[in-house]
């Protein structure tokens, strides 16, 4: 797979200010406020940075949160690194292409995975089958 990598100012210049904040300065958008929390179309979800598939639309769950959330992402798609900050024990995921933050993986999601891909909707773009 090939990197995709820009400098701050590049990425800046080429999303809104704030899918810049989540994606490159790892915000976190209010829960319940994004596009796609509570979205039920069916395709394809992609990196709002650099346009990489991240999950599709038949993994999707709801889970209650007010963020999108995914039970499995598409294969080799996230990166997963340790995140103690805030005082938790959390795993942060990124996208594998471009290093853009996405939000956070929890062991409390559905089967078969029981994982929950906690995502930010600003991180992601979506893609109709
Ligand atoms: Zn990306």
């Amino acid at each position: 797979m090939n990197k995709i990598l820009k400098s701050k100012t590049e990425w800046r210049e080429q999303l809104t200010p704030e899918a810049f904040s989540v994606c490159r300065m790892h915000g976190t958008e209010a829960p319940f406020s994004g596009e796609f929390y509570d979205y039920k179309g069916e395709g394809l979800y992609r990196c709002v940075c650099c346009n990489a598939p991240l999950f599709e639309s038949d993994t999707k769950f709801d889970s209650g949160t007010g963020w999108p959330s995914y039970f499995e992402s598409v294969e080799g798609a996230i990166t997963e690194i340790k995140d103690n900050s805030l005082g938790m024990e959390r795993v942060e995921v990124l996208c594998s292409t471009c290093d853009a933050h996405l939000g956070h993986l929890f062991p409390d999601g559905p089967e078969p995975t029981n994982l929950r891909y906690c995502i930010n909707s600003v991180s992601l773009t979506f893609e109709e089958k």
